[in-house]
């Protein structure tokens, strides 16, 4: 879908970053691993959960007084081993209950998970503004260190200084209050958001064009006519199969006025706090602040670097609107223009009539269990390791543990929790649950909501595949990276804008007929056609330079937000930001800030997927060469840019593999690809 930003796939990734894991002395280490225990299984109630948040709050607490009180020499095997432990279980802490907010079955303990959420972003807070814990962290000589360890060192004193702890008291204070404020404030929007859910009833003639079993599941009320929601089951199909006009412009005005008007009055709380926490740590906006740890560190680098790729992007979106334009036309005589409510409905009749394709075509070769099996036996191929049931409580019944090992050894364990239940979390993430480091295996889930054979068909669409296969991508990040010393550079640890390179990469390889040869069957047995993977090769870049221009307006909108006073207006603000990108405008109904849910995680930062698109472009030149299977190229990749985690700059990641620093060139050929 065009009109839909990406999903929140890293969620704890704040908390990632604060991570650390080290070569810890026994007791110590053993003391922490003893805290963190196992992950709560289907049997732990509300009360048990909110036990387990107790025991790591009065942990961390300890541990941070501890800290605070320390004298002596500072040293990297005492002070900076004990500040590493103390985040390894804020950040364990902070996945663990993310994943019982996404995935219990009841709202109480699912209310639990949030609520521990808070407790642990609240001392986050005071622990990024102790004066004590900083300067015992800055008395450290790290001269004789390696460099993983001087560089851990560098950025987690610079995070200390950003955070405000060079403030006086009164300003620290009212800095903590700010982030309280806005952690409240952040709860608040995305409840809204969630809550946000709209119905409009139309006719049964009108669901002309959509498939026979979404027709058969949508009856009428006794009022004769029938309900559609805003939630994704409803809202894709018609948006995408209805023939009625009508019906998709009112479907999208409701949608896209979700959380409206009731977030305008947080947004703006929200803006308004962001740039007073900016302005007493000196930097003229929010955007410039958050940004200074960042691989593009700037708001003009930023503003320069959608610039640069809306170059690339806009003749392919052009080419894209043309052809979308020449079908509309066949469809509606004498139409002038595309419309805001028509883009995803052309989509799939512009392949068909170019490309011949039709991906209802290919979902028959996509069975869950076949997929599941195919991404497990891609990565042992790829990487020379092997994936074995692991046998573990898990809290749910459907879902699924599993163990990396290499060699004799186990180096990381996930879980899969891949379908839909009632009251769980509707999108796709990665929730990293334990940081690995020195021996000690990481611990992740992917959570996602992927059809499962026990309750439907069990048949994925082709970008359901897509989406598997990315949030895998940071999986794996989290498995082999998880082997550092310190357990804050820990797996996906590294610069946040490049987090989603990794993942993105991986995607090409579900348009590899070798790869999908291997587990893409339909029920006779038979395996995709090669003619079919062509045609959805061909297919593959239509749209991109449309949807890549939508995103970079988004991207557009996140920036603006934080380096401009707030609006008077925030829909007209947002819809005249967007649309300095995007092709097909926004009516003006539309109220995207209301339930763009990165306005809260990312703030300024939303431009990350558009970089780390750049990097995974990149990084896949060399594949493109030497083959996607090619040994070598995977035990580089694996060696040189997974397992490093966040020991080194992610700029040197990207240098030590390609042999030069990242450039747009691949991006731009992508977007030339599709003439
Ligand atoms: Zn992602």
């Amino acid at each position: 879908m065009l009109e839909t930003e990406d999903t929140p796939e890293m969620r704890n990734t704040i908390a990632s970053a604060l991570l650390a894991a080290t070569a810890l002395a026994a007791p110590a280490r053993a003391e922490v691993l003893d805290t963190m225990g196992p992950i709560l299984s289907t049997a732990a109630d509300a009360a048990t959960l909110n036990t387990k948040c107790d025991s790591y709050v009065s942990a961390i607490e300890q541990r941070k007084a501890a800290l605070e009180a320390e004298t002596g020499a500072a040293t990297i095997d005492g002070t900076l081993t004990r500040y590493d432990e103390l985040t390894a279980l804020l950040g364990a802490g902070s996945g663990e209950f993310t994943l019982y907010q996404q995935v219990m079955a009841d709202q109480a303990r699912r209310d639990a998970g949030a609520s521990c959420q808070v407790r642990l972003a609240t001392i986050a807070s005071e622990i990024s503004l102790s004066r004590p814990i900083y300067d015992r962290l800055k008395a450290i000589d790290a001269g004789g260190a390696d460099e993983p360890t001087k560089w851990y060192l560098s950025r987690t004193l610079s995070g200390f200084e950003r955070s405000g702890v060079a403030l006086d008291v009164a300003n620290r204070a009212r800095v903590q209050e700010l982030n309280e404020q806005l952690a409240e404030l952040g709860t608040q929007f995305e409840n809204n958001i969630a809550n946000g859910r709209q119905v409009i009833k139309v006719r049964p003639e009108e669901l002309t064009g959509l498939p026979a079993d979404f027709i058969a599941a949508h009856k009428p009320g006794d009022d004769g006519l029938i309900e559609i929601s805003t939630d994704t089951p409803d809202y894709q199909p018609v948006m995408t199969y209805a023939e009625s006009d009508d019906l998709r412009r009112r479907l999208s005005e409701v949608y896209n006025q979700r959380a409206y008007p009731a977030n305008d009055a947080i947004l703006r709380q929200m803006f308004t706090l962001r740039q007073e926490l900016a302005t007493i740590l000196g930097r003229p906006n929010y955007a410039t602040l958050v940004l200074e740890d960042k691989m593009v560190d700037s708001p003009a680098r930023v503003q320069q670097l959608l610039t640069d790729m809306a170059a690339a992007a806009r003749p392919a979106a052009m080419r894209d609107y043309d052809k979308n334009l020449e079908v509309l036309r066949e469809l509606r005589p004498g139409a002038e223009r595309i419309e805001f409510w028509q883009t995803g409905w052309l989509s799939p009749k512009v392949q068909q009539k170019y490309y011949a394709y039709n991906p209802q075509e290919a979902r028959q070769y996509f069975a869950y269990d076949n997929v599941r099996d195919g991404i497990l036996k891609l990565t042992e191929d790829l990487f020379g390791v092997d994936i074995r049931p692991w046998d573990t409580p898990v809290w749910d019944p459907e879902v699924e543990a599993y163990e990396m090992v290499d060699g004799d050894r186990v180096i990381g364990r996930f879980y899969f929790d891949s379908h839909p239940r009632p009251g769980k979390y509707t999108h796709a993430n990665m929730i990293p649950l334990r940081p690995g480091a020195d021996g000690e295996p990481p611990v992740a889930a992917l959570v996602m909501n992927l059809p499962d054979g026990g309750h439907d068909t069990g048949l994925m669409e082709h970008s359901q595949v897509t989406t598997f296969l990315h949030e895998f991508g940071h999986m794996i990040h989290g498995m082999f990276g998880g082997h550092t010393r310190w357990f804050g550079q820990s797996g996906v640890a590294t610069e946040w804008d490049f987090v989603e390179a990794p993942s993105q990469m991986l995607e090409n390889w579900v348009y590899d007929y070798d790869t999908l040869a291997q587990f893409a069957v339909n029920k006779d047995g038979q395996v995709i056609p090669r003619d079919l993977v062509e045609r959805m090769n061909k297919a593959r870049y239509f749209n991109l330079g449309l949807g890549d221009m939508t995103q970079l307006g988004y991207s557009n909108i996140s920036l603006q937000f934080h380096q401009s006073a707030v609006p008077d207006d925030l829909g007209a603000a947002t819809r005249q930001w967007r649309d300095q990108y995007a092709i097909v405008p926004a009516p003006d109904w539309v109220q995207f800030q209301d339930a763009f849910g990165h306005l809260n995680g990312y703030s300024a930062i939303y431009y990350t997927y558009r970089w780390s698109k750049v990097i995974a472009d990149d990084l896949f030149t060399r594949f493109e060469r030497e083959g996607l299977r090619n040994p070598q190229a995977a035990a580089d990749y694996r060696r040189l840019v997974l397992e490093p985690g966040g020991t080194k700059p992610a700029a040197e990641l990207v240098r030590d593999f390609l042999g030069r620093d990242v450039s747009l060139d691949a991006y731009r050929a992508e977007m030339a690809k599709d003439q």
